[in-house]
């Protein structure tokens, strides 16, 4: 297992902002995890699990401490057979959710196109269109930082909006999500064939990527959502707790701060314009907290994973 110091974390993340961690390890078995956690407990350091970074902001300063990278044997799908699938925590979401939608499973055929990892979208209950990871997944398996295997079961997993037990797990004590069991429901309509199912379901995917498209900032730098919605919203009245609305409201669109930019196409994703520090993106999600507070009275809650000291 190689151990790489001073790796720069903008090669790392989505925003392609971050200085450098001290430590860099990636674990391809529960082996290296193993011997990474022990790594960093030897070295007296925090360890901090990283997926693929895109709901991430790390400190221009870096992280002293040592970023864990899940591979190798945590990239693995396991098909258990009535629509029950073992994933690993590296797995890409979109890879998972379009294999499911292959055989015809619906439920998360939606999320496809969140461009983290199984890890990161159970830490998060990474959501989309009205399908949420959590909704479907029975079991998660862990390591917590003294080594030991944590079972779960739905309920022990506390989802909730954009929420899970394991970010109250946090911290220098941060438990590894390893995989996830999935039970998918067949998409099949009465009298459908299996290619109608996957037809009718690849093109409800479609229209959710071609959304996705017009939407969202996907040729710049962005980590998705800055906020957080303000409750569980309907797809129908999305503008009533959307924080983009209140930012677009607020007349902040295009706002700038040194390199970083609230988009002009979606209010609610703070863009890396060219240059963007990420003190920069962290001092306009302020801004644009404080801005939305003083006009609406609105709390605005940041969705955004922070690492390092800022
Ligand atoms: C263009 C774009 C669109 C997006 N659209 C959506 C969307 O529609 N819906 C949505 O919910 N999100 C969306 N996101 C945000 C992001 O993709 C999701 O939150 C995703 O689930 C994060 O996964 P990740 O692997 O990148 O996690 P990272 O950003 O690497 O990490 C996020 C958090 O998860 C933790 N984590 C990651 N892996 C593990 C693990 N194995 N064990 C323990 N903790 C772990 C990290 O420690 C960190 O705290 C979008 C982002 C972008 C850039």
């Amino acid at each position: 297992m190689q151990i790489l110091e001073n790796e720069p974390m903008n090669m790392h993340t989505s925003f392609r902002v971050g200085g450098p961690a001290r430590f860099f390890v990636k674990a391809e078995s529960i082996d290296d995890l193993k011997q990474a956690l022990t790594f960093a407990t030897e070295k007296g350091l925090p360890h901090f699990i990283l997926g693929n970074g895109t709901n991430l902001l790390v400190s221009d300063k870096g992280y002293e401490g040592v970023v864990i990278t899940l591979a190798g044997d945590f990239a693995k799908i396991e098909d258990l057979g009535n629509g029950i699938f073992k994933a690993g925590a590296a797995v890409p979401l979109g890879r998972f959710a379009r294999m499911a939608l292959k055989q015809g499973y619906a439920g998360i055929h939606k999320l496809a196109g969140i461009p983290g990892t199984l890890g990161g979208a159970i830490y998060m209950n990474a959501g989309a269109y009205g399908q949420e990871i959590g909704a479907h997944c029975t079991q998660v398996t862990s390591l917590d930082a003294s080594g030991n295997i944590c079972e779960r079961t739905t309920d022990d997993c506390s989802f909730g909006y954009r929420q899970s037990i394991f970010q109250k797990t946090g911290g220098a004590q941060a438990e590894t999500i390893l995989s996830a069991t999935f039970q998918l429901e067949s998409g099949s309509l009465a009298g459908e064939s299996l290619e109608q199912t996957v037809a009718r379901l690849e093109a409800e995917l479609q229209e959710c990527m071609a959304k996705r498209k017009a939407t969202q900032p996907l040729n710049m730098p962005n980590a998705g959502s800055t906020f957080k919605r303000m409750e569980r919203g309907s797809i129908e009245m999305p503008q009533q707790i959307a924080p983009g609305y209140y930012i677009e409201q607020a007349g902040l669109k295009g706002h700038c701060i040194g390199g970083a930019e609230v988009s002009t196409l979606h209010a609610n994703f703070i863009v890396n314009a060219g240059g963007a520090t990420a003190k920069d993106i962290l001092d306009l999600s302020d801004y644009v907290k404080a801005s939305v507070a003083k006009k609406f009275g609105v709390e605005l809650q940041r969705e955004i994973v922070l690492l390092g000291e800022f």
